[in-house]
């Protein structure tokens, strides 16, 4: 990169958020840098890589990437089952390392520069212009877009508020599905096994996907519900392969995510459901919305970009009530007794399918709860 160029817009963070905004800027004709500290895209996952119908849609993912779903298998503490559906609705298991090859594709082809090895170490404001250094090089630009993860160094060199309640989640992918159903999005609710979250197993375009997540101050404990999923799914436990591990923001939207000429997004701004841990659909939707903001802002003089992204912000709250509710990790009679009442099929079938008129087709799942991603506005229970 040529230090002597300012990049209109220079993007911290390779993942959804930054290559959703990378494209947009770039399409609407600015110079864009994304500066991504990975030897490679799409490597060191750390997502299980569930999109809602929404996301799928407005992205049009490949299907040779994705695998349709379109119901929640529900599992309670004694495994007991109830399984869900929404009319017209889905979810897609995905290659998310090929998704995110692609999303980065997609980008370059838009005329965004992508560099890779590239860790942010500094950034100054001199003037109108960042001053940054990354991967041991020099780059300026006019402004800087913060879309670098859960703990955000951006967030931390500009002094914007950092996350501070977040999810821990864990999974191992195995090569082959076994006998699990590829129907279903697999999901336990038990707060032994995962407290204050669920545990999934999904089957995904290039094999099998078991984990879990539990809530804040917890620590997710894998091996025991692995090896349970690997007896009751024949998954074998030998060809285990790669561990998907992180941590999701769950307190909501930071307070101070923006400055004069910068801004984060994504996860970097507690930009995902607290309730949920769906955080693709925010990162993408949200990426693309700052990306054409910046762009509209630079290039046309339009309102500043973080007002406009500010206008785009789902609203948390009921769901951040939800979230304290579940940090509780409920005790286990509670979930079985829910389980079997008609009242919870309608609550799982909201968080699940949304506004779709889903129906229990026979009985609440990881993969499921991220369906609340979706439509915040719209939906009443999130
Ligand atoms: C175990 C787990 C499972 C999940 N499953 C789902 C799911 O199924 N569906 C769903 O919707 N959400 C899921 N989530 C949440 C979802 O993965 C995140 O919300 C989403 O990835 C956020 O995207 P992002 O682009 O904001 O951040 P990230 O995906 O974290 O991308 C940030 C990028 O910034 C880079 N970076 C960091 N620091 C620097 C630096 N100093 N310089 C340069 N680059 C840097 C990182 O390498 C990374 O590539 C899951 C999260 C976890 C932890």
């Amino acid at each position: 990169m040529n230090e002597d160029a300012p990049f209109d817009l220079a993007i911290v963070g390779g993942g959804f958020a930054g290559l959703a905004a990378a494209r947009a800027a770039a399409l609407r004709g600015l110079r864009v840098a994304v500066l991504e500290a990975k030897s490679e895209i799409g490597v060191r996952l750390h997502t299980t890589g569930i999109f809602v119908r929404e996301a799928a849609d407005a992205y049009d993912i490949p299907l040779a990437l994705s695998r349709r779903v379109t119901r929640v298998r529900l599992y309670g503490p004694s495994r007991q089952t109830l399984d869900l559906e929404g009319p017209g609705y889905y979810f897609l298991t995905t290659d998310t390392a090929a998704v995110l090859r692609w999303l980065a594709e997609e980008a370059m082809r838009a005329g965004a520069h992508l560099r890779t090895r590239c860790r942010l170490e500094s950034a100054v404001r001199e003037g109108s212009l960042w001053r940054l250094r990354a991967g041991g090089e020099a780059i300026t630009a006019r402004y800087l877009l913060g879309a670098d993860g859960a703990r955000s160094p951006t967030s931390k060199m500009l002094g914007l508020t950092p996350n501070r309640r977040f999810i821990a989640g864990v999974e191992r992918e195995y090569p082959e599905p076994g006998l699990l159903d590829p129907d279903y999005l697999h999901c336990v609710l038990d707060s032994r096994t995962a407290p204050g979250y669920i545990a999934w197993a999904a089957v995904s375009p290039i094999g099998a996907q078991v984990g879990l997540a539990v809530s804040d101050g917890r620590r997710p404990k894998i091996d025991a519900f692995t090896r349970e999923a690997e007896m009751i799914f024949r998954l074998d436990p030998q060809r285990a392969r790669e561990r998907r591990a992180g941590l999701i923001p769950c307190g909501g939207v930071v307070k101070r995510w923006s400055l004069p000429g910068a801004m984060l997004v994504g996860d970097a701004a507690g930009m995902v459901s607290p309730l949920t841990g769906g955080g693709i659909h925010p990162a993408l939707s949200l990426g693309r919305r700052a990306g054409q903001a910046i762009a509209d802002h630079l290039r046309a003089g339009a309102v500043l970009p973080e007002k406009t992204v500010a206008a785009a912000l789902p609203n948390y709250g009921l769901k951040l009530l939800m979230r304290r509710a579940l940090d509780t990790a409920p005790p286990n009679w509670l979930f079985d007794l829910a389980l079997s009442t008609a009242p919870m099929a309608v609550l799982a079938r909201k968080v699940f399918f949304h506004n779709t008129a889903a129906s229990p087709v026979a009985d609440p799942s990881p993969a499921g709860v991220l369906a609340l991603e979706q439509d915040e506005r719209a939906t009443t229970l999130p």
